[in-house]
Parts: structure tokens; C-alpha cells; sequence
């Protein structure tokens, strides 16, 4: 899923600028389960919010609205009366939900009050860690499971380096190497020959590097054009 974490108080307040009309959005799925923009943490933050106004003796009405998903158009036309009553919309959701919002709310200011951290799955309670760096081009296959996109410092598509020590990074003692997980995987797989195979240099036109992405379905746009 896609983890985030809600942006400093002051942050939030600085945007809010003249607005006297304030819709706090959330998304009630991946910020709602990293527990930084669902139904709890909106109430949260406009509580937050409220009470830090009257303390600026600010007269802000802060309403609060959880959508399904809002990176889809059908959940955020739910709250269409909302967003048009409000001066400016803060939304808790991804950085996607925001600019979904944007799109479908053109001439509202819709400002983001999360920052948008990376793709990755809960550990366990209260601590979210990357697995996924969304490169275009997954090795999974090789690599036992492990990414090393995400999961290695360096990204290293043949590794470790020379600095793996102990079983972890030499960018932290805090972090494990990417490259012993994987080792340690294939082992666990009976497919340490793997390791012989020389994963050739990535096309990272296939990630962000080649610009904005798209994927295409043909069938399922013809289909629609029936
Ligand atoms: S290899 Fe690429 S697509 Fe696969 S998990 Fe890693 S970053 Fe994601
Ligand atoms: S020590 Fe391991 S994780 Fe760190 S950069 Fe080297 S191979 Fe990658």
C-alpha cells in the first residue's frame, strides 16, 4: 500500500492562509491503514486544527468528509456539495487522491496534508517499511522475493557490495542489507544458483526516469468504444 504521514501542524495552518471555510478530506484506504489521512486521523487533525485557530482567534469552520478511495472520481463526486461549500480543501489523502481532486474540483485550492512516503506493508504495529520502488520492470523472480530496488541502498540489480557487514547496511547499522535478505531468501528457496545469474542493467526508462507513465489497455478502451 501507499504510505504516508501527516504533514507538521504548522505546515497545515500556513496554508489555510484567509480561508474562513476549510473541508478536511480523507481517504478511508492505504492512508487509512498507515493511520495518516482516514476518518480518525481527519478528526484528529481538525480538532488539532479548531483548537489552534482559537488560540490565533481565527474564525474557521472546519467540516470533515472520509471518502471510500480518492484516487477514484465515483468516491470524490460523493462530496462534490462539500468541496464547492469549502474555500480550500486540505486532504489527507496520498498524494494521488490530492491531485485526483484537483483535477475533478478545477478552480478549488485542494492543498495535501499528508506527505506521501513510499509503497510498502506494515511490519507490525506502528512501524510501515518500502518494498516496492514501482521501477516497471520487476525482478522478483530472481531476486527471491526481495527487491533489491527498494530494499538494497544503492539498488543494486547484482549485489551486495563490499560494505555489507554483519547482515547490514553500510549506509546504518540500523538498516538490513537488501542483498543479504535476498541471499538469505534463496537459500531458505534452495535457489542460491540464482546468484550466478547476472541480472543485466535496467531500462529505467521503465520507472520515472522515462517521464510521466501510462498503461494502456487496448480491449478494455475498445470495448468501451462499442
Ligand atoms: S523489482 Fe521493481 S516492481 Fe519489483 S518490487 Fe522492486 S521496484 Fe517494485
Ligand atoms: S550493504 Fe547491502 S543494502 Fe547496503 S548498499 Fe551494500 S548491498 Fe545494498
Amino acid at each position: 500500500m501507499i504510505i504516508a504521514e501527516r504533514k507538521p501542524l504548522e505546515e497545515i495552518l500556513s496554508m489555510i492562509g484567509q480561508a474562513r471555510s476549510v473541508l478536511i478530506a480523507g481517504c478511508a484506504t492505504c492512508v487509512a491503514d498507515c493511520m495518516a489521512g482516514g476518518e480518525r486521523e481527519v478528526g484528529i487533525l481538525a480538532s488539532a486544527l479548531r483548537i489552534a485557530q482559537r488560540q490565533r482567534n481565527g474564525d474557521v469552520e472546519f467540516v470533515e468528509a472520509t471518502v471510500e478511495r480518492q484516487c477514484e472520481r465515483e468516491f470524490i463526486d460523493r462530496i462534490r456539495e462539500l468541496v464547492e461549500k469549502a474555500d480550500i480543501v486540505i486532504s489527507t489523502a496520498c498524494g494521488i487522491g490530492v491531485q485526483a481532486m484537483a483535477e475533478r474540483y478545477g478552480t478549488k485550492p485542494i492543498y495535501p496534508g499528508v506527505n506521501t512516503r513510499f509503497l510498502g506493508l506494515r511490519e507490525e504495529e506502528g512501524l510501515w517499511t518500502e518494498r516496492c520502488g514501482a521501477c516497471g520492470d520487476c525482478t522478483l523472480h530472481l531476486t527471491g522475493g526481495v527487491c533489491p530496488v527498494a530494499r538494497c541502498s544503492k539498488s543494486l540489480l547484482n549485489g551486495p557490495c563490499g560494505g555489507s557487514t554483519k547482515g547490514k547496511c553500510e549506509v546504518s547499522d540500523e538498516i538490513d542489507c537488501g542483498w543479504q535478505l535476498i541471499v538469505d531468501r534463496l537459500k531458505a528457496l534452495g535457489q542460491l544458483d540464482l546468484l550466478e545469474v547476472n541480472i543485466p542493467p535496467k531500462n529505467w526508462a521503465s520507472g520515472r526516469h522515462g517521464g510521466p507513465r501510462k498503461v494502456i489497455k487496448k480491449e478494455l478502451r475498445d470495448e468501451k468504444r462499442k
